[in-house]
């Protein structure tokens, strides 16, 4: 016999323990990356987010932390999603996270593994434990945006 068909919630859950357990872009980057670091008392959440931004979008990207299996998930899709993105685009994406969130919208068909977490709105102390990333990449894009090279050769 077929085993049964998962539930969404079973799928969803796959996709977060996935990202969990195998954390995509985990680590540090060197040389001029930004680094930016945030956390969630409530949880004990802790994230760091290395990136390369400049006007040719989000070049590299990886996290490093600890805390919760959510926390640590929706840094890791993050990361994933955010990749090769343009700053605007990665803004976009950050708020359309958001609105599913707290405002319980209906997902953007753009947000890829993320979606995995809609369930989370449900649960309004774990919301800051998936937020927690986005708050830390979007500390990271504004100080990119603000040390972006002007097209002056310094060399
Ligand atoms: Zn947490």
């Amino acid at each position: 016999m077929p085993a049964p068909e998962p539930s969404f919630d079973e799928l969803y859950r796959e996709v977060i323990i996935d990202h969990y357990r195998r954390p995509r872009n985990h680590g540090h980057l060197n040389g001029n990356a930004i680094h930016v670091e945030g956390m969630n008392p409530v949880c004990g959440d802790e994230i760091r987010i290395d990136l390369v931004a400049d006007d040719q979008g989000v070049r590299e990207i990886a996290f490093d932390g600890q805390g919760c299996s959510i926390s640590q998930a929706s840094a890791s899709m993050l990361t994933s999603e955010v990749k090769g993105r343009s700053v605007a685009s990665a803004r976009d994406l950050s708020r359309a996270f958001k609105a599913m969130l707290i405002d319980g919208a209906l997902p953007a068909g753009e947000l890829g593994d993320l979606v995995a977490l809609e369930g989370v709105a449900k649960f309004p102390v774990r919301v800051k434990c998936a937020l927690l990333p986005w708050n830390v990449l979007e500390q990271g894009l504004t100080q990119a945006e603000a040390s972006a090279p002007t097209g002056e050769n310094h060399a």
